[in-house]
């Protein structure tokens, strides 16, 4: 773990590379128009290929991704990624292009794009479908701003958008930034939305609901097709945040339920790369009545010819240079050409039931606090355990001595002390078993020895940092 600086490995005379015996008269660079020579040598590290392979492997060892093991952060979907994905994404004839580049140069990719569009329309029940938007709260934002432009033309100025407790964080924040009032209404006991609360609050300055289906807290909402009406009713449109499409894809589509806008997150449910800040992809689906809306250009088709079209005069404009995030959009078709329609749901499927897993063999020994039927997540509270004095993030530290990633811990707001578990469809029954055994060795330690568990963790390159300097001023420097 304690890995010395490649300078620290240096030893004079040593190289990584060995050249063949000179062929040509040797010259003196130093003869004719000037001095190309350096006084002193460049201070390199004098290394073997050997030093430097071992070297970056053990740096790239401390650390921990999809590639290494569980990674169970709820809401996120941190699912392993099959590496044709990547392959696609890389070859030269995909790569080598230039977004300036004429639409008749880039029929094929442009094809691809095409395709996406109509997939995603198609998993999601929807009209009309933009790849524009950088993530699922840059899609949230731009599917408020079509709702805005909607309402606006009809000269209809609605201010504020409902919001329910249990919601992703950046529902309320796109909400305020596309300029809307945001108005909390509380779930009930089941974790879900009171159509009644609803009721009350819904009336005609409101522009719109968001909501999540299933919730942060992997509940489906069954009333919602009467949610729907409630809205409807009173001429407000519905939000769909697609970050849980993974729970439901292949058996309901956000399109029957009557929502009217929604954004997918690529980089969760299509199987691309996320984490550290980027690049991701939250394509912005919509019903007929609100493509007049959508982000330009617009990809279309006519005859055999796809082309970008600008001419949309109701358009909210362009929401990211060129057309998007295009390298995540290439794996993301890949992986739902490779799939297929049976594969997606298969994906479902496998989802649920892992976590439908975890949750009956932990719920005995953490609490669960919403007893609900879950899909590919569900919520515990690790309210018992503190109680002895351990806190939920102890037990998040406690497993990176495990080898284990965390789940996401303290969200949704409304459980305490929450642990939010989402093991994906890609782990098998060995890696959950495994999962399951460390998190109830944990709990047999906090009986024990909550000591050691607060101190935690012991086996990592760091220690407990301060989590938001760590955040705030990363320190990369030796
Ligand atoms: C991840 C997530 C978002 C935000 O998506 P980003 O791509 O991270 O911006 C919104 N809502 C829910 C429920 C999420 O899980």
């Amino acid at each position: 773990m304690d890995e010395k600086l490649i300078k620290d490995y240096s030893s004079p005379g040593r190289k990584g590379y060995s050249l063949p015996p000179l062929d040509v008269p040797e010259k003196d660079l130093n003869a004719g128009l000037g001095n190309y020579l350096r006084e002193e040598p460049l201070a390199l590290p004098e290394v073997s290929e050997v030093d430097v392979v071992r070297h970056y492997t053990a740096l790239s060892e401390m650390n921990y991704g999809v590639d290494s093991g569980i990674y169970p952060l709820g809401s996120c979907t941190m699912k392993y990624n099959p590496k044709r994905n990547e392959d696609l994404a890389r070859i030269p004839e995909l790569t080598q292009l230039h977004p300036y580049q004429k639409d008749d140069q880039l029929q094929g990719s442009l094809e691809i794009l095409h395709d996406l569009k109509n997939y995603l329309a198609e998993v999601s029940g929807m009209d009309a479908v933009t790849l524009q938007p950088a993530s699922g709260s840059h899609g949230e934002f731009v599917g408020l701003m079509i709702i805005r432009k909607y309402f606006e033309d009809q000269g209809d100025l609605r201010k504020k958008v409902i919001v329910p407790d249990s919601a992703h964080g950046t529902n309320p924040a796109s909400a305020a930034m596309a300029g809307f009032d945001v108005i909390e209404i509380k779930s009930n006991e089941r974790g879900m939305v009171d159509p009644a609360a609803l009721r009350e609050a819904m009336n005609e300055e409101v522009a719109a609901l968001m909501l999540t289906n299933p919730s942060t807290l992997g509940i489906f909402e069954k009333d919602i097709l009467e949610i729907a009406d409630i809205v409807h009713e009173k001429g407000g449109l519905l939000y769909y945040d697609g970050a849980n499409m993974n729970a439901v894809m292949g058996y309901v589509r956000p399109g029957d339920m009557n929502f009217d806008v929604l954004h997918f997150n690529l980089h969760k449910t299509f199987s691309t790369p996320h984490g550290g800040g980027g690049p991701g992809s939250g394509p912005v689906g919509v019903k007929e009545f609100l493509a007049p809306y959508l982000p330009y250009p617009v990809l279309s088709k006519s005859e055999d010819k796809y082309f970008w079209d600008y001419a949309k005069e109701k358009s909210i404009g362009k929401v990211h240079s060129f057309y998007g995030n295009y390298a995540v959009m290439l794996r993301a078709w890949a992986y739902m050409v490779t799939v297929g329609g049976p594969g997606l749901k298969k994906t479902t499927e496998n989802a649920v039931i892992n976590a439908n897993y975890l949750k009956t063999k932990l719920k005995e020994t953490f609490e669960l606090p919403y007893g609900e039927d879950s899909l590919h997540e569900f919520v515990l509270s690790g309210s018992k355990q503190k109680k002895e004095g351990v806190s939920t993030l102890n037990i998040a530290k406690r497993l990176l001595d495990y080898d284990q990633y965390a789940p996401t811990i303290y969200f949704p707001l409304v459980v305490k002390e929450a642990l939010m578990i989402e093991p994906t469809e890609t782990e098998n029954i060995e890696t959950l078993d495994r999962f399951i055994e460390t998190m109830l060795n944990i709990a047999r330690e906090i009986n024990e020895d909550p000591e050691m568990v607060k101190n935690s963790p012991h086996t990592t390159v760091v220690r407990r940092l301060d989590e938001s300097q760590a955040a705030r001023e990363p320190d990369l420097c030796w």
